[in-house]
């Protein structure tokens, strides 16, 4: 049975969808069966895994509609060897046609679900915000992984996201635990960054992951070639980080 991770953060720009693109690359590359679910309108992590967004048939929209299935859905990421669940425009509309449905938070679980045997690995790639598309997310997850950035303010936004995990936690969701904190876009060079690494390490122990992502310009540049950068530069430090973040999750699950 697969195990499910929302990568979250309702801050916008810290690294969600490349933290998810580069994982999902990186677990296939260690053998494991990766979905990726693209929860954000935006189809980031679409096209950063190269499926045209807007060529899709049927999205994750279709499946919190319960009009498709995630089999159905879902289409194979022949480069990136993973299995992706995309997402465009049409996903923003979701927000509001739910407001009308029973259980329209548990409308992802229900779907993924039917599908969890076929996986290793779900990943989640969440939209910049708290709202019913990552409640559905996280109603349907095991666990949080939250990308940050160290810098002054990132304690400060996370106190909002570990009281919304809480509140999921306690009322909707009894697996769900924030998994651990990835400090991603780091720059060693910047004592300002160190200060706050430390900071992190001393207030969250061992839910700080012990791969450090840095910063690296072939992670940027790789989504306009519609792939991660795991695989459209395996040499680069950016995804040979990744790809070790990939065995410290595939090392994590087995003590769940
Ligand atoms: P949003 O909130 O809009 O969904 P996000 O949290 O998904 O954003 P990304 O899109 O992954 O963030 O990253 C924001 C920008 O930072 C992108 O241009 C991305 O290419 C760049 N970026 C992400 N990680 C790194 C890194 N380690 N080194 C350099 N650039 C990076
Ligand atoms: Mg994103």
């Amino acid at each position: 049975m697969a195990k499910i991770f929302c990568v979250a953060n309702q801050k916008g720009g810290v690294g969600k969808t490349t933290t998810t693109v580069n994982l999902a690359a990186g677990l296939a590359k260690v053998g494991q069966r990766v979905l990726m679910i693209d929860l954000d309108p935006q189809g980031n992590a679409t096209m950063g895994s190269g499926v045209d967004k807007r060529q899709l048939k049927l999205t994750v929209y279709d499946v919190l509609l319960e009009s498709a299935s995630v089999a159905e859905s879902r289409v194979k990421s022949e480069r990136c060897g993973y299995d992706v669940l995309g997402a465009n425009r049409e996903l923003a509309g979701a927000e509001v046609e739910l407001v009308e449905v029973e259980r329209r938070d548990k409308r992802l679980k229900q779907a993924v679900a039917e599908c969890e045997k076929d996986y290793d690995f779900i990943l989640i790639d969440c939209p910049p915000s708290l709202s019913m598309l990552t409640l559905n997310g996280l109603c349907c997850a095991h666990g949080v992984i939250v990308p940050m950035q160290c810098e002054y303010f990132a304690l400060e936004g996370l106190t909002d996201l570990v009281n919304t995990i809480k509140q999921v936690h306690a009322n909707l969701n009894k697996e769900l635990a924030i998994i651990g904190l990835l400090r991603v876009m780091f720059d060693p060079r910047i004592t300002l960054q160190q200060q706050v690494s430390d900071q992190l390490k001393s207030h969250f122990g061992d839910k700080v992951f012990n791969t450090v992502i840095p910063r690296n310009v072939r992670l940027a540049e790789a989504p306009s070639y519609g792939l991660p950068g795991v695989v459209f530069d395996p040499a680069a430090r950016g995804s040979v980080a990744y790809v070790e973040f990939a065995q410290e999750m595939v090392e994590r699950i087995k003590k769940m």
